[in-house]
């Protein structure tokens, strides 16, 4: 039987049961896909028990934003208040916009939040949490409980977009001095995926968590290519076959983003493949399987927007915009009958040094203004920026510094891969796709295919930057690095 005629969120118990030991499922986030407000309630039910039983108040927690519940009488924190009062679940109500002193919009999942939320919690006892909300929303509040080590309460998200990997993952991705970091975090112990609010969700909201998954349609390959140059430790594919089964249903559904509100069965079958890669990622131990040269464009990105203050793109809309470029290159790369190393000198740690710190200081922070600055004008502006652009030069030198060790080494072994280049190339075609299809998968989907169209408006010069930032944003390797070593330049292997 096909794959496609299952329910996506079939597909998912079955494809766990399948592929995982049972004590490795048994840490994995529990999904629920609930229907309708009995449904829901049902499962607060069977998660808290009643007021009699559990004493302890539930710690509702949320950014403060105005969502549609899907229920024209409430937002989602009146509904879901409301919902615990009938279901007499005592509750403490916690609008994190207020612990941050910040407008509802500008929660985001920093470093800092995270400080800010373990001050207000840390003398409390613990006590079970629910998260309504966004992956930012749930990426600062996970890491918090991680770091104040409360790990014996119920922790559960009610997602209220299908936008990031977030709710299921081990990992929190947080922002410290504008660089993107990825920290092992606390696990979510149950997720409830309640159709009438994903529905109600901002169209965009949920085409940026569609862009979110096609980075896995790229991202296998760099691992694997990383692996094959002798730079990543390890390499396995179970992340690749948690994810396979799901691939029929996520072309099917490209097209179903374009209405609003998004078809039940679609947002169903989303929603159970986005649990799936959250999952993927966490039993895999790291983020790889589903995020590589694709996904450090995205966070050179949002390093230029951050660092000048400007808001950030959908992460899910940039992914898949990156995707793109990321496929291009995989093309380029896959036509190639020989890979020659030898050429190439190796670059010195100082030289490393020195690009890193001019990249920083030539960025087009300005973005659309750029092109209107004078000289003076533009080292004026530039020079607020600078106790910024200073930390994150530490920050993205000592990080890249790992890796240059690791290629430096790598490098003494590299005719193995030059020989074994045409294997390599085979398997590579398996885990990637062409461009022609990710370029189709994104068309129908109704997401950006040129930076301009993103929803915070990118310039082709700072999308063209992150191109070529990408191999010094993090100590991992992807296809970005590859290209740079090569002594090539990844802002030409992509046509955007
Ligand atoms: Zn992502």
């Amino acid at each position: 039987m096909s794959h496609i005629t299952l329910k996506a969120s079939t597909l998912l118990e079955a494809t766990l049961k399948s592929l995982l030991p049972a004590a490795v499922s048994a840490q994995c986030t529990r999904n629920h896909f609930l229907g309708d407000r009995s449904a829901l309630q049902a499962a607060l039910k069977s998660l808290f028990g009643s007021s009699t039983e559990n004493s302890a108040r539930l710690l509702l927690v949320s950014d403060g934003v105005h969502k549609l519940s899907g229920d024209a009488q409430a937002n989602v924190d009146d509904f879901f208040k409301q919902l615990c009062t009938d279901s007499e679940l005592p509750f403490e109500f916690l609008d994190i916009s207020s612990v941050l002193s910040c407008r509802p919009e500008e929660v985001h999942a920093s470093v800092e939040a995270v400080s800010v939320l373990k001050g207000k919690l840390h003398q409390r006892t613990p006590a079970p949490v629910v998260v309504l909300g966004s992956g930012s929303l749930t990426d600062v509040v996970k890491h918090t409980l991680f770091e104040l080590g409360w790990s014996g309460v119920p922790f559960v998200v009610l997602p209220t977009a299908l936008t990031v990997t977030a709710f299921t993952s081990h990992f929190a991705v947080l922002e410290e001095s504008g660089a993107k970091r990825t920290r092992l975090s606390r696990t979510v112990d149950h997720c409830l995926w309640y159709a009438p609010v994903l529905s109600a969700a901002p169209q965009a909201m949920t085409r940026a968590g569609y862009g979110d998954l096609l980075a896995r349609f790229v991202a296998y390959g760099d691992w694997y290519l990383g692996w094959k140059l002798g730079v990543a430790e390890r390499y396995d594919e179970l992340a690749f076959h948690l994810m396979e089964p799901f691939s029929g249903h996520l072309r099917r559904h490209a097209g179903a983003l374009q209405q609003w509100p998004v078809s039940a069965e679609a947002i169903e079958d989303l929603a159970a493949i986005l649990a799936m890669a959250g999952i993927a990622m966490s039993v895999s131990g790291e983020t790889t399987p589903l995020s590589g040269y694709e996904h450090t464009i995205s966070h050179a990105l949002d390093y230029l927007h951050l660092t000048s203050g400007h808001a950030l793109s959908w992460h899910g809309e940039q992914v898949a915009l990156a995707s793109l470029a990321s496929a291009e290159s995989y093309d380029q790369l896959l036509s190639l009958e020989k890979i020659d190393f030898q050429n190439v000198r190796p670059v010195s740690e100082e030289r490393i040094k020195r690009t890193i710190t001019q990249l920083l200081q030539t960025a087009p922070y300005f973005g659309f203004e750029e092109s209107e600055l004078t000289p003076e004008q533009r080292k004026s502006r530039l020079e607020a920026l600078q106790p910024g652009i200073a930390k994150a030069t530490l920050l993205f030198t000592e990080d890249y510094r790992k890796k240059h060790e690791k290629w430096l080494r790598a490098r003494e072994n590299i005719t193995s891969f030059e020989e074994n280049w045409i294997s390599i190339r085979e398997h590579l075609r398996m885990l990637v796709i062409p461009a022609a299809e990710m370029q189709s998968l994104i068309v129908a989907a109704g997401l950006p295919l040129v930076p301009e169209q993103t929803s915070q408006p990118t310039s082709a010069l700072e999308y063209r930057w992150a191109l070529r930032f990408a191999p010094f944003v993090r100590s991992r390797v992807s296809l970005a690095d590859f290209i740079f070593w090569l002594g090539e330049d990844p802002a030409l292997w992509a046509t955007v």
